[in-house]
């Protein structure tokens, strides 16, 4: 059987292993902050229970008061670490052991029994566990499955810890070899800390995993999503969108060629990301964006009629000719042509309907550019561009645009 002191050692070599692995990590990936938090927490508990460990060799106040502070601060720091994973800050309630720790202190007739320190520290811990236990289950973060089993690791540890704080008070031990029972909880923590570490192992390499797929389908310039993603939204609308149809709507800038002859191809990868923003800006709920190619972008809407998606068309369209792009010496206005094509949920095909509102598009440039055009039951039709209605008011502006859509609107059904 080993002593308590060798088993604090090891708690501590292993807690501190870990604390300078982790922050480690974080030193090479510092926008994932969880790692740094983890890291600091095992780094108070080394700490902690190392002073602990040194009971005789160290002051009191420093092995039983700052050791047993510092180990139960580290919950503050697992607390922000979990809610790092949903960009969040820790609720206040994470600060509950330490506080349970010094109220428990401040009465004279508890602090003098090394049986009462022992239960105040374990209803602290229980305390903390069950903290952790509430942030998971309250979380975001993986999937539903795993913070279920996560906060039930730590419930359940949360409840040993206050058999023994109970068990303390009854047996009233004179030092910690008395507590017998203190090596079958410490191998309840064990087997908890290696399951729950091996569940945060998961999510963090479910999570990496998601942020590599979410790399693979967007476009570096805009974020928005490249060919492979747009292709993959699509089809996931078709499979999950609750309208009618689909619209696919593709935005050509007009003369992006002499924009970038003139100012650069820096001021044209900007009036590329302007164009991004703007459209990200008004696209609907049920919809994807994406890039489709150099000065080519696409969206593809849910709607339940061709008119949803000129109205989303026009307004983008008015928005972005009317954006005052900074060009370095002056600010340049850039416009855009689109072209629609609409089809039922059911026969909705990612490459006919690109080439269908291609037709469109092409239409649209031209006709003069700077305009929508709909292709609806193989035929083609232009809204009627009103370049500059002069109304600022998005409520009148949209009733303005549905009145010229009105104007085409015979043609856009059967
Ligand atoms: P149109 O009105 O007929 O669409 O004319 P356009 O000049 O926009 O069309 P064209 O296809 O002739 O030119 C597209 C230009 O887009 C050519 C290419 O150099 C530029 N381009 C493509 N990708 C990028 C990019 O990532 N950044 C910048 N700045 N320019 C790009
Ligand atoms: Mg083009
Ligand atoms: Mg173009």
């Amino acid at each position: 059987m080993i002593d308590v002191k060798t088993a604090f050692l090891l708690w501590v070599i292993q807690a501190g292993t870990l604390a300078i692995l982790l922050i480690a990590i974080w030193l090479h990936a510092r926008d994932q902050r969880h790692f740094l938090w983890f890291g600091l927490g095992f780094g108070l508990q080394a700490t902690g229970l190392g002073m602990v460990g040194l009971r005789d060799q160290i002051p009191d106040v420093l092995s039983i008061h700052a050791g047993n502070i510092l180990s139960l601060l580290g919950f503050i720091c697992w607390g922000q670490a979990l809610c790092a994973f949903d960009d969040r800050r820790a609720p206040a309630y994470v600060a509950l052991p330490a506080l349970i720790w010094v109220a428990g202190n401040a009465v004279p007739a508890l602090t003098a029994e090394i049986g009462y320190r022992m239960a105040i520290y374990n209803v602290a811990a229980a305390a903390g566990l069950a903290a952790l236990g509430v942030i998971v289950l309250t979380g975001t973060f993986s999937t539903r499955r795993y913070r279920v089993m996560l906060a039930t690791v730590w419930f359940l540890q949360a409840g040993a810890c206050l058999v023994f704080a109970y068990i303390a008070t009854r047996i009233m031990p004179r030092s910690f070899t008395e507590m017998t029972l203190a090596v079958a909880v410490s191998i309840v923590g064990l087997i908890a800390f290696i399951t729950a570490m091996t569940l945060i192992a998961k999510m963090m390499m479910d999570r990496s995993e998601e942020r590599l797929q979410a790399l693979v389908r967007a476009d570096p310039l805009t974020g928005a999503l490249n060919r492979r993603g747009f292709s993959d939204a699509f089809q996931h609308l078709v499979d999950s969108a609750p309208s009618a149809g689909l619209a696919m709507i593709i935005f050509d800038l007009d003369h992006f060629k002499h924009i970038n002859d003139r100012h650069g191809h820096q001021v044209g990868d900007r009036v590329l990301l302007e164009f991004s923003a703007t459209c990200k800006a008004h696209l609907p709920q049920r919809a994807a964006f994406g890039r489709t190619g150099g000065e080519e972008f696409a969206a593809v809407l849910a709607v339940n009629e061709p008119k949803d998606a000129a109205l989303f068309a026009e307004t983008v369209r008015m928005a972005f000719a009317e954006r005052a792009i900074d060009a370095e010496t002056q600010r340049i206005h850039v416009t855009t042509s689109v072209g629609i094509a609409v089809a039922p949920l059911a026969i909705a095909d990612l490459e006919s309907m690109m080439a269908q509102a291609d037709t469109a598009l092409y239409a649209a440039k031209a006709e003069g550019r700077n305009r929508t055009s709909v292709n609806a039951n193989g035929k083609v039709v232009t809204v009627p561009p009103a370049r500059s209605d002069n109304l600022d008011a998005q409520a009148d502006r949209q009733v303005a645009i549905l009145k010229r859509i009105a104007a085409v609107g015979n043609n856009l059904h059967d």
